[in-house]
């Protein structure tokens, strides 16, 4: 067991471990120090207490040996399986080799055989395979039961899931009836091949820091990491994958939820797969100026995005919205027109191949990730560039 001590020799209660203790665990009774029962063992005051006055004792280190492998959630939508997964398989192959170990997928669902061959072409060592009708939507109970007895069984070292709707209803889940920790929304991942740790880099504290997250006491390893931050697995010219198909026993599947019917959102373009990204902003200072910007959008091909303080304004639905409590995009081009460029925007967009940003202000800091940038009124630049376009389309259709 890991417990919490205190050396009472070598207190000098200046009580800095009571302020330091960021659950309030620690608290100054009756002259002397008192560690609650839920103490977390984080070591926050170990490290501010100068007279090693406190002692936590770790239990032995668990054996992870039997864990190995990374596996990845193969979520699929009436039978085509999400463009996240296959960014997901792109990084847990580089993972899985770095380790010298195996990928493997776990694919749900109904008549998706032909998903799972897909799948194995991408370079899948294994897929695990759960295919039946009672299987066809996606519903929590079922495949948190079905995953977590097959993660249990497998035992995989890592477990990536992808950070859509689904995935962020269902890794919390599994992560909870496994007793592992679970790290949201990840940007990058890496393996410290040595420990087989999985490194995690995520922002935190409203994206002014990227921390970096690792799960040294528990396993799997798990993740969710959001659709275009990582880059697509290639098929593979000759895959050697298998696909082991798993029974389903009926007898686990609770069902709370009964689904009377589907309704796809349509609410909002899905700019998470679109090429070209025109976003307006605050400084756009009116809802019609999103008219302005569907405009320019569709003299382009493209859809339309938009900052936060847009959305909040009530200008756009938030399915518009792009940066980090919106979509992460990365369309060939994003143009930002009166966006400031917040480090929470600048998370969902940077990773564009090419951004444009019209801005007021030549201090904006969307400036210090442009590949052109111009300094202007969006209500005269956008007109102009609208037009510039039309007579381009118009001659060239002539
Ligand atoms: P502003 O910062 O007000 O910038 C407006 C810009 O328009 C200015 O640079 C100004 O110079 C320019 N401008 C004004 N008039 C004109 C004009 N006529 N022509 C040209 N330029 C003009 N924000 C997001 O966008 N996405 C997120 O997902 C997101 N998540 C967040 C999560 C957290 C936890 C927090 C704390 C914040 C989040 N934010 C997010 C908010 C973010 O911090 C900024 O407040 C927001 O991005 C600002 O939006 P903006 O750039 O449109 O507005």
């Amino acid at each position: 067991m890991t417990k919490i001590e205190i050396i009472i020799e070598n207190c000098n209660k200046c009580q800095r471990c009571v302020k330091t203790c960021p659950f309030g665990y620690i608290s100054f009774t009756n002259e002397s120090l008192v560690i609650d029962e839920n103490c977390t063992y984080c070591s926050a005051c170990v490290g501010v207490c100068k007279n090693k006055a406190i002692l936590i004792t770790r239990k032995e280190k668990k054996d992870f040996s039997r864990h190995r492998g990374v596996l990845v959630f193969g979520e699929q939508r009436e039978g085509k399986v999400a463009d996240v997964v296959y960014e997901l398989i792109g990084k847990g192959r580089e993972l899985a080799d770095k380790v010298k170990e195996d990928l493997y997928c776990v694919l749900v669902g109904n008549e998706v055989e032909d998903s799972a061959y897909e799948l194995i072409t991408y370079g899948v060592d294994k897929v695990y395979l759960f295919n039946d009708t009672s299987l066809a939507k996606f519903k929590e109970d079922t495949y948190t039961a079905l995953i977590t007895d097959l993660v249990e069984e497998i035992k995989p070292s890592i477990f990536l899931i992808g950070a859509t709707a689904i995935g962020r209803s269902l890794a919390p889940r599994i992560a909870v009836r496994l007793k592992t920790g679970l790290t949201a929304d990840c940007t990058e991942l890496d393996i410290d091949a040595e420990k087989k740790l999985l490194v995690q880099t995520r922002p935190a504290f409203g994206g002014n820091v990227m921390a970096t997250i690792i799960c040294p006491n528990h396993r799997p390893q798990m993740a969710t990491v959001r659709y275009k931050v990582m880059s697509k697995a290639e098929k593979k010219p000759n895959p050697e994958g298998e696909i082991i198909r798993k029974y389903v026993d009926q007898t686990i599947i609770r069902d709370r939820t009964k689904i009377m019917d589907f309704f796809k959102n349509n609410d909002g373009a899905n700019i998470t797969g679109a090429k070209i990204i025109v976003a307006g902003g605050k400084g756009l200072g009116r809802s019609d100026g999103f008219t302005l910007m569907k405009e320019l959008a569709e003299a382009l091909g493209g859809s339309v995005g938009a900052s936060r303080a847009a959305v909040d304004e009530g200008w756009i639905p938030y399915a518009n919205q792009v940066g980090l409590s919106g979509r992460t995009v990365r369309p060939k081009l994003y143009i930002a027109c009166g966006i400031s460029g917040a480090v929470q925007h600048l998370a969902g967009m940077q990773t564009s191949d090419v951004i444009v940003a019209i801005n007021k202000d030549p201090e904006a800091p969307i400036f210090s990730v442009t590949d052109f940038g111009i300094v202007g009124d969006v209500y005269q630049v956008v007109p102009e560039l609208i037009m510039e376009l039309k007579k381009k389309a118009s001659t060239e259709n002539t």
